[in-house]
């Protein structure tokens, strides 16, 4: 079968930049080694950042500026004006909140957030707070950052292309390359069937976020341009209020809270900022008391009492950086004929897609081969969220 690309890998890099590439009039077909979604984007807590982190850290270069123009285009498709069209798509919350602590430092970092993100911010009156944040010290803030629900979201994306969407294990994918980073053949397997097709792609897309690494070594690209930047993210499920948003203080977000309905009914809290950073180097239990102690201290009169609280862990999987830090923006990196990309944020996917398809020649395949030839192949399911995954929670004593 002759492709114009082969991804690899579904989560939201690799399925907005399919149907980017779709639309472009490429002919694409996709692989996923699991469930679409898994690793990082089924993991997310959905903002569609504007620049808040750029924001307080005071960067300013065009990575701020990209990111800046996420949440209109993401607003736009979900409303169905532009495409991909994510009409299907759960928003959890139409904005963010931002607010601070009682502390010299937070009303500074407030200050810096406030100055760099300009228009997107709106102060909002007493009365107009959400629950949780009723009894906070100082100005409370509305960030026009819409919240998604990602498995909703990877739905509304697989659905438009499930005829190109393929689901096959590590072991059934064979790379044929000429040279490092030259990739004449993927080979798929079926050894259940002793069926096998092989996909001759223009050029082959690297989108498997940590697997990224993996892949690389197999098409014969060098090891060392991956890191991982690791977080123990915090659940809370029970009595809760909704509640989306960050607490900043100085440089940091001090928590970021996102709310959403498990299956039960439950509200559930996702925990992550400086919290599920801090908390890489604890166990489950020590970063359990650690965020209770920190809740307490940033939402004054919310009642914590009765919630059952749970953690997972998760990587980040990104360029790498000379001190490991966050990469300014998304990045795609054309050798041979294999691009591997990472789009560093789930909000920059978009961003990401533009510049994967800028880095492709215009001259499409002409003759395409029937999708139906895809049929008798197994096709990827959706990853499941964090919290309806089996785990264990407990409850807090002596509160
Ligand atoms: C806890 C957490 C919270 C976050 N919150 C936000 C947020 O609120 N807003 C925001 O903008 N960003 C957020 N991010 C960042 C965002 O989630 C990621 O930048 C984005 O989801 C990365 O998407 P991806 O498709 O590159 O990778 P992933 O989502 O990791 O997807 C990789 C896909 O490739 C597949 N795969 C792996 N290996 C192979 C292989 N060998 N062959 C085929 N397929 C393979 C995987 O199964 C998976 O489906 C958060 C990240 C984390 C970890």
């Amino acid at each position: 079968m002759k492709v114009d690309a082969l991804i690899l890998g579904g989560g939201a890099a690799g399925l907005w930049l399919l149907d980017e590439l779709v639309r472009s009039g490429f002919h694409v077909v996709l692989i996923e080694n699991s469930a679409l979604g898994t690793g990082q984007t089924i993991a997310t807590q959905g903002i569609v950042h504007g620049g808040l982190k750029y924001a307080i850290t005071g960067t300013q270069d065009a990575s701020v500026t990209a990111i800046r123009k996420m949440p209109e285009l993401w607003r736009d498709c979900i409303a169905g004006r532009r495409l991909p069209d994510l009409g299907e798509t759960r928003v959890r919350s139409d904005y963010c909140w931002m607010w601070r602590t009682a502390s010299l430092k937070s009303t500074l970092g407030m200050v810096g957030a406030r100055a760099g993100l300009r228009s997107m911010v709106e102060k909002v009156a007493a009365r107009d707070r959400p629950a949780a944040l009723q009894e906070c010290p100082g100005d409370v803030f509305r960030l026009s950052e819409q919240v998604i629900d990602p498995e909703s979201f990877l739905h509304a994306l697989a659905a438009r292309h499930q005829q190109r969407l393929l689901r096959a294990d590590d072991d059934a994918v064979e790379f044929v390359t000429t040279a490092p980073g030259v990739v004449h053949v993927v080979r798929l397997t079926d050894a259940r069937r002793g069926d096998h097709l092989d996909l001759r792609a223009k050029h082959v897309i690297l989108t498997a976020g940590a697997g990224n690494a993996k892949l690389r070594e197999r098409v014969g690209l060098g090891e060392g341009v991956m890191q991982r930047r690791p977080l123990h993210m915090v659940l809370l499920r029970g009595n809760l209020p909704e509640l989306y948003g960050h607490c900043i203080d100085g440089a940091h977000t001090r928590i970021t809270a996102t709310s959403a309905v498990d299956s039960c009914g439950r509200r559930v809290w996702q925990i992550g900022g400086q919290v599920a950073e801090d908390g890489v180097a604890m166990d489950a239990p020590t970063l359990i008391k650690h965020t209770h102690a920190e809740l307490i201290a940033v939402l004054p009169g919310v009642d914590l009492s009765g919630v059952e609280w749970s953690t997972y862990r998760v990587d980040r999987a990104e360029i790498e950086t000379p001190r490991g830090a966050r990469p300014a923006g998304p990045v795609a990196k054309l050798e041979g004929n294999v691009i591997t990309a990472w789009p560093t944020k789930l909000a920059l996917c978009p961003h990401l897609a533009m510049l994967v398809r800028d880095l492709l020649p215009r001259s499409m395949t002409h003759d395409p081969t029937d999708l139906r030839t895809l049929e008798r192949w197994a096709r990827p399911a959706i990853a499941t969220l964090p919290w309806e995954t089996e785990r264990q929670w407990v409850t807090l004593q002596n509160r």
